[in-house]
């Protein structure tokens, strides 16, 4: 099986574009998404749209729940409250519901998703550290498993009863060692490389890929700044912070 995995779309709808485009060679048999489809980006309703008719998979995340109004706004910063404000008046009942639908978690037997942890997946923490890593591999049910929220990619893989942690590129898994991905954000990164973040695995040849993908993302702060959400949102898109 080849899974093509995606989190953090954020409604940027170019990103999303082209990583679909740079997944469209890759014969991937599933598409799963670790969650935030929407919040941030100006594009929230043909973003779900475009997730739905390629038959994705996926978790809810924080900004999900924010914008089908089960998340308190307060839990956001100034600029992430507007942006789900305007994500609330702008996404259709449609879409509305599938978002409300969405698992906090799911698997298949043979790969698990979740939007932050599997440590209170309704808390939404963050895996930053060893340690919220080593609480999250702690409770992953199956050797992979693959998360969004920090917008950073990189992969926790246990090693003689410690956690490791390598670079985004491609690893190659060992048995009896579980491995938790972090597949970064395909439209709002923050590791300092602007380029939409995807992944691919391939369960068969034991391998698994963190790529990036360039997209016109002039383009997508323009949408932003005409839509009237705040400038940050736009111009942090260019510096990849
Ligand atoms: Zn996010």
């Amino acid at each position: 099986m080849r899974y093509g995995i995606l989190s953090d779309i954020h409604s940027n709808l170019e990103a999303l574009e082209a990583v679909l485009s740079a997944l469209g060679s890759e014969r991937v048999d599933r598409l799963l998404c670790a969650g935030d489809l929407v919040g941030y980006g100006a594009d929230p309703v043909p973003c779900v749209k475009r997730l739905r008719s390629n038959g994705v998979v996926a978790v809810c995340g924080n900004h999900d729940w924010a914008a089908v109004g089960r998340m308190p706004l307060d839990w956001f910063n100034e600029q992430a409250a507007a942006a789900a404000r305007w994500t609330q008046g702008h996404l259709t009942s449609e879409e509305k519901a599938f978002l409300n639908e969405l698992p906090l978690a799911w698997t298949d037997g043979q790969v698990s998703l979740v939007h932050g942890s599997f440590c209170e997946p309704a808390e939404f923490h963050y895996v930053m550290d060893f340690q919220e890593a080593r609480l999250c591999l702690d409770l992953q049910k199956t050797p992979v498993a693959f998360i969004g929220h920090t917008h950073v990619p990189g992969f926790f893989q246990e090693e003689a009863g410690q956690v490791r942690f390598a670079r985004p590129g491609r690893i190659t898994l060992q048995q009896g060692r579980r491995t938790l991905v972090n597949v970064g954000s395909v439209g709002q990164p923050r590791d300092g490389d602007p380029r939409a973040a995807y992944c691919v695995y391939d369960s068969e040849g034991g391998s698994i890929e963190i790529r990036r993908a360039a997209y016109p993302l002039e383009r997508t702060q323009e949408k932003i700044r005409m839509a009237g959400l705040p400038e940050f949102l736009a111009a942090r898109l260019a510096t990849g912070y």
